[in-house]
């Protein structure tokens, strides 16, 4: 069962030229003999702009059964165009969408998970030869419906199939492998040859766009190794698997992310029901709660923080409102332009003075940090998006990032 699934994403396949390319590196990998099944996003910025005219008509209570019909057209014209391309390569090929490919999800609309998949079907096409080509992102639920798997969900595509299908996952994008930093952001980052589960995990959940965190999960959970290369197929990309042992590393990565929102209440009376209810408002709004921190202020009153992804800033500031007319003496503020540095690493798992060293840093590069949040193997430090360079370079030197 020599099998591999092929993954590219939305500017790998983003005009006819390019799907044509894909077209050729795909057929040389199958006349090398395997079977091949690829999984495609849609062409370019066809998601966005799909979501922008839905946008247009309802602004905000979008019926998201028919956003998912919508948004699923995008991979269905990627994965015909390719198909035909994977043909006029010379080669048998077959276009099959989330529904045809069995792939059972379950969950709200725009955000479902997969359940299951059924191969039998995408293994008889393998069996007579064809190259299969799988549309990314979409699934079909209980009710029969096509749904959608989240924002960037083709990873998780991919990765699933390979899981099902017991073989690797190649992730082929427009860069050549995962670095230590953004190279688009610090440019004498590195490519990592290898990198584990746990650290590209949190590397991608912490801000690093070259991989959806919960493709990872999958691959770490099933055991299905990924790789990562650019999609022309010609440089060692870097590879995401188990590891036992890291080597002399405590610090892998540093990952970004920018567009937090920084919220702190102050002149809350020190009572766990009150601050209990601030969490309870924002659950009930979906807001998603990143960093926390609670510092007592005087007289029995506390003030507490917390980061949110700034797309909410409305919904968080309507719960805010809500809150502080309720809790009388309460009151917020909210911060923009606060980014979010994280280091990574496996090492910190068992080398002490790594925080030591980061909050040296940080004191020899004059830079005022608003929160801290702590994992196994990540510290998280949320700025002023005006420091992001400084900080960036100077834990990169450390580190030897
Ligand atoms: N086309 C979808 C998106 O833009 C899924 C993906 O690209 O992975 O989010
Ligand atoms: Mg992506």
């Amino acid at each position: 069962m020599n099998r591999v699934v092929m993954k590219y994403g939305g500017t790998s396949v983003k005009n006819i030229d390019n799907i044509k390319k894909v077209a050729k590196i795909i057929a040389k990998r199958k006349e090398q003999g395997k079977n091949v099944v690829v999984v495609v996003s849609a062409m370019g910025n066809t998601t966005d702009n799909l979501i922008d005219m839905a946008k247009q008509i309802s602004k905000d209570k979008m019926n998201t059964r028919e956003l998912d019909m919508l948004i699923s057209t995008g991979e269905q014209q990627s994965i015909a165009l390719l198909s035909m391309a994977i043909e006029a390569e010379g080669y048998k090929a077959i276009s099959l969408t989330g529904f045809q490919a069995d792939i059972k999800t379950t969950g709200v609309h725009t955000k479902n998970t997969i359940k299951d998949i059924n191969t039998a079907k995408l293994e008889k096409y393998l069996d007579q030869g064809c190259i299969v080509v799988v549309a990314g992102f979409q699934g079909v639920n209980e009710s029969g419906d096509i749904t959608t798997l989240g924002r960037g969900g083709s990873d998780t595509t991919a990765v699933a199939l390979a899981a099902m299908l017991d073989c690797s996952c190649e992730i082929y994008t427009d860069v050549d492998g995962v670095y230590t930093i953004d190279p688009r952001v610090y440019k004498n980052a590195r490519k990592l040859d290898v990198i584990s589960y746990e650290e590209m995990m949190q590397m991608s959940s912490l801000g690093a766009g070259v991989l959806e965190t919960r493709a990872v999960q999958l691959g770490k959970q099933y055991g299905v190794p990924i790789m990562v290369a650019l999609n022309t197929g010609m440089i060692r990309g870097t590879y995401i698997k188990e590891l036992k042992k890291m080597e002399e590393r405590g610090v892998t990565g540093l990952s970004m992310a920018k567009g937090v929102l920084m919220i702190t209440v102050d002149n809350i009376n020190y009572s766990p029901v009150d601050i209990s209810h601030l969490f309870k408002l924002l659950a009930t709004e979906k807001v998603n709660i990143d960093m926390i921190s609670q510092n007592s202020q005087k007289d029995g009153l506390v003030s507490v923080s917390f980061t949110a992804d700034d797309e909410d800033k409305y919904i968080v500031e309507k719960v805010l409102n809500k809150y502080c007319a309720e809790i009388k003496s309460a009151e917020y503020t909210i911060e923009e332009d606060i980014v979010k540095i994280s280091l990574v690493g496996m090492g910190m798992m068992n080398q002490s003075g790594v925080a030591s060293r980061i909050f040296g840093v940080y004191a020899d590069s004059n830079i005022d940090f608003k929160l801290v949040t702590t994992s196994e193997i990540s510290v998280s430090y949320a700025i002023n998006k005006k420091d992001t360079m400084t900080i960036v370079n100077n834990l990169a030197r450390e580190f030897n990032l």
